[in-house]
């Protein structure tokens, strides 16, 4: 429920609306885990919330990783799906330096229905979609058990008191979507501070949900993140893309390329048959005029499927059109599959033919490879040894 919504039960059940805003502040800037925690609301109004809403909290199923580099959690959700939700750390504490901001990995379906050839997430196919509650719970989750389980005290008080909670006019009228965005920023004890949606499933195929739970974790009542500072990252579903462009929030777009002409796509990515190259670079000149923002391409560098210095030339051409930066990601290997990670020295020379190009470009000297950060590959190493203790 967004606010509007909680605001117009409250006022079904004649509440004051200022218990809305309180109701908000223990979810959002307290994560409290369930309705008797919100000890100033009376005991009737905890014990009618109890009776007509459910505070789902997914239980934390299994984690690895140590506080100070990524840290991947496997949650499991009310029915028992499994799904994963990655902390990065911007700022290892590999030169001795506290970490100071944040980047959530977010799921978005259990399992994924695109069957990408080398992604571990569309292994088991696809089951069903998240609903918004599981979304915007990956994030107060996280911090829940960080806040347990480190000294790091969150400071919420503080958090919570830069929230304009309560007045109307705030959450309505045309700078209501901007509130978020400014606020957001001004919000500086939230630990998580950057979304990526990234994790498990295709963002765009659980559009509905997804913007819900975005918008949520960006207003300045809910999760206060800038949305800015949310990355949304697809593998190529043009008319989504195009939707996305007429949402008034400014997510950053993420397109999974992973290759530059419909030949190397179609080997490695089904959806490019649905949505061809051409159809793709239409919705992403589309979505970067509306936007006026800059798209990355994610590119995974495979051994010997699209390594070669011959792609070079229709990546740049692909860059340069679309005005976008790419980002080269060597290959994560996923046991069962055949894909393989190149040769530093093949990614390297990937990137400065690239530059040579004119391109805007980085190598991702990437944090995670050693706990399986791929999308799915937790879920899927432990779907398969609870598979294997039952027989
Ligand atoms: N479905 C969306 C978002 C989730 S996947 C998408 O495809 O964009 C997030 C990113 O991880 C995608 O760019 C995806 O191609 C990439 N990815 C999947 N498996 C990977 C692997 N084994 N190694 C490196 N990146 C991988
Ligand atoms: Fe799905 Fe993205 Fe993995 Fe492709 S890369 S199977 S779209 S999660």
């Amino acid at each position: 429920m967004d606010e509007q919504e909680l605001r117009a039960r409250f006022a079904e059940w004649k509440q004051p609306a200022y218990r809305v805003g309180q109701v908000l502040e223990w979810l959002y800037a307290h994560r409290a885990p369930g309705w008797e925690a919100m000890t100033n609301l009376p005991k009737a109004l905890r014990e009618r919330l109890a009776a007509e809403f459910t505070l789902q909290i997914p239980e934390l199923a299994r984690k690895q990783g140590s506080s100070d580099t990524t840290q991947k959690f496997l949650w499991r959700l009310a029915d028992h799906a499994l799904i994963e939700s990655v902390l990065i750390p911007a700022n290892p504490a590999l030169y001795g330096e506290a970490s100071d901001r944040h980047t959530l990995c977010v799921s978005t379906q259990v399992g994924c229905a695109y069957g990408c050839k080398f992604c571990a997430s569309g292994l088991d196919g696809f089951k069903r979609n998240l609903g918004v509650h599981e979304i915007v719970e990956q994030v107060l989750a996280t911090e829940r058990f960080k806040e347990t389980n480190s000294k790091l005290k969150i400071k919420n008080s503080k958090c919570a008191s830069a929230l304009p909670l309560s007045p109307e006019s705030k959450v309505q009228g045309p700078k209501s979507e901007e509130a978020g965005e400014g606020e957001g920023a001004k919000v500086k004890n939230r630990f998580v501070d950057n979304l990526v949606i990234m994790g498990m499933g295709e963002p765009l195929a659980n559009y509905e949900n997804l913007l819900k739970a975005l918008r949520i974790l960006n207003a300045p009542w809910g999760g206060g993140i800038g949305a800015r500072k949310i990355t949304i990252s697809t593998s190529g579903l043009a008319p989504q893309i195009r939707k996305l462009a007429e949402e008034p929030l400014q997510f950053r777009l993420a397109i999974s390329l992973h290759g530059a002409t419909d030949e190397t796509r179609n080997k490695i990515m089904p959806v490019n048959r649905r949505y061809p190259l051409a159809e793709l670079t239409s919705a992403c000149e589309f979505y970067q005029k509306k936007k006026e923002r800059m798209i990355t391409l994610e590119y995974i560098l495979i051994a010997g499927v699209n390594d070669g210095l011959d792609e070079v030339r229709p990546l740049a051409q692909l860059a340069r059109r679309l005005d976008a930066k790419v980002n080269l990601i060597p290959y994560n290997t996923v046991e069962g599959l055949q894909w393989e990670r190149p040769a530093e020295s093949v990614c390297e020379a990937f990137l400065e033919s690239l530059e040579n190009h004119k391109v805007t470009a980085t190598l991702r000297r990437e944090k995670g490879h050693d706990i399986d950060a791929a999308c799915g590959q937790l879920r899927l190493k432990t779907e398969r040894e609870l598979a294997g203790k039952g027989g």
